[in-house]
């Protein structure tokens, strides 16, 4: 006979793990469905750890300031080194343009309780020692954002869960979805049929398929990004740093990177031309532009070894802006999807969104908020993300 649950959770990344937490925490007998080897193992892995609020979409403001609040304090009330390092986040400035833009955002963001302030070029060369002052103008910090692990967060969070009940099964592939009357039964995998009244959809960048097996249209499409870290070195940076600047060489929308709690330095870069695709091969050309752009901006990081770079992508939506919502039409269903660049840092936020949604069947943000995230949105006219 088919094993029943309170609630299926179907992807074992960023965003299902904090799920299962919090519905676990609710009171319910929930089971974990990951087709890796282990959870944590997707795009989860890819990450590079930043967690920050610093966003223009509300929602994602106040999802990322309760991802921040539940790991700043991890440790503490957990007892688990999830590698949280606090430090904050850093927009050096270079342009009026873009003075403009970061300081546009403040209205917003402080609205919606984000602390972000303008700094001086003398207080971004202290928090950035050695960076380019030609032209700096100063920049934006917002001192309680911060970097985790992309590797402890998740194991973290499926002890805990497992300890309050959760099962978590691995190397496990959802194969369909049942659905009778419109309403969600249950899942079918590779190695068996489980049957509960609630699912949460929890499949990163390969959502789109989901969508497939359920008849209804999940617009997801992974672009894929390359990162890197380096050797370890003593400890001189302490936030995290977005380099909004065009690239020199013209291939780079913006770059960030940071040194994460072991030392080493962490990095990424957005192409200015979008791999669109689930490849996740090294490109050769992405140490040469990065160690350009790198170095442009702090010419002292160029003594750094680089230990390893790898590839991952981001679930992106045509507005840059996740899914997270119950399914009109489909009783029980849930979606958390779609979290472009950002889900590692959503995905505590996310988790307790998922939970409230599936317990209380409705939003725990409030509604002006929660509709930038809703299923059935029309996206164009959502909000674009201005600070991917
Ligand atoms: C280079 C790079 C750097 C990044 N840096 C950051 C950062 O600093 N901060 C940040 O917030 N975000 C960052 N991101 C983005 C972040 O990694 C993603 O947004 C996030 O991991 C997506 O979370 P997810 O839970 O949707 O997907 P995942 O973490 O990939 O989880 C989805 C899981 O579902 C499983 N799955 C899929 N289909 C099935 C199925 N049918 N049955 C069972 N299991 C299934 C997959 O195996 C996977 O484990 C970065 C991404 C890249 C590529």
């Amino acid at each position: 006979m088919a094993e029943s649950f309170d609630a299926i959770v179907v992807g074992g990344g960023s965003v299902g793990m904090p799920s299962a937490y919090y519905l676990t925490r609710r009171g319910l007998k929930v089971l974990v469905l990951e087709r890796r080897t282990a959870v944590g193992q997707g795009d989860n892995k890819a990450a590079i750890g930043g967690v920050r609020a610093t966003h223009s979409d509300p929602a994602k403001i106040l999802l990322c300031l309760r991802s921040l609040e539940e790991i700043r304090t991890w440790k503490e009330v957990h007892g688990d080194d999830i590698g949280w390092k606090p430090g904050g986040y850093l927009f050096p400035v270079y342009s009026e343009e873009m003075e403009k833009k970061l300081r546009g955002l403040f209205p917003l963001q402080r609205r919606h309780g984000l602390v972000n302030d303008w700094v001086d070029a003398d207080t971004v060369a202290d928090l950035l020692p050695g960076i380019e002052r030609e032209g700096l103008r100063g920049g934006t910090y917002s001192p309680n954002d911060g970097q985790t692990s992309p590797l402890l967060l998740p194991i973290a969070l499926m002890r805990h869960a497992v300890r309050s009940g959760a099962v978590v099964r691995v190397r496990e592939r959802v194969v369909a979805y049942l659905v009778s009357g419109g309403k969600i039964m249950g899942v079918k995998t590779d190695k068996g049929v489980y049957h509960a009244p609630r699912v949460v959809v929890a499949t990163g960048a390969d959502a789109a398929r989901d969508g497939q097996l359920l008849g209804i249209d999940i617009p997801v499409t992974p672009d894929s990004h390359e990162a890197g870290i380096t050797a370890p070195v003593a400890p001189f940076i302490e936030p995290l740093i977005v380099d909004m600047r065009p690239g020199p060489e013209g291939k780079t929308a913006n770059f960030y990177f940071g040194q994460n709690h072991e030392g080493q330095i962490i990095f990424c870069y957005t192409p200015r031309e979008l791999f669109v695709g689930t490849n996740r091969e090294n490109l050769s050309e992405f140490l040469p532009v990065l160690a350009g752009r790198m170095v442009s901006l702090v010419p002292r990081l160029r003594h750094l070894l680089v230990r390893r770079i790898w590839r991952g992508c981001y679930p992106m939506t045509p507005d840059g802006t996740p899914i997270v919502s119950n399914v009109p039409g489909v009783e029980g269903l849930t979606l958390a999807v779609g979290m472009c660049g950002q889900g590692f840092m959503l995905g505590l936020g996310v988790g307790q969104e998922v939970a409230a949604l599936v317990v209380d069947g409705k939003h725990r943000l409030p509604p002006g908020a929660a509709k930038t995230i809703r299923y059935g949105r029309d996206f164009r006219s959502g909000i674009m993300e201005a600070l991917k």
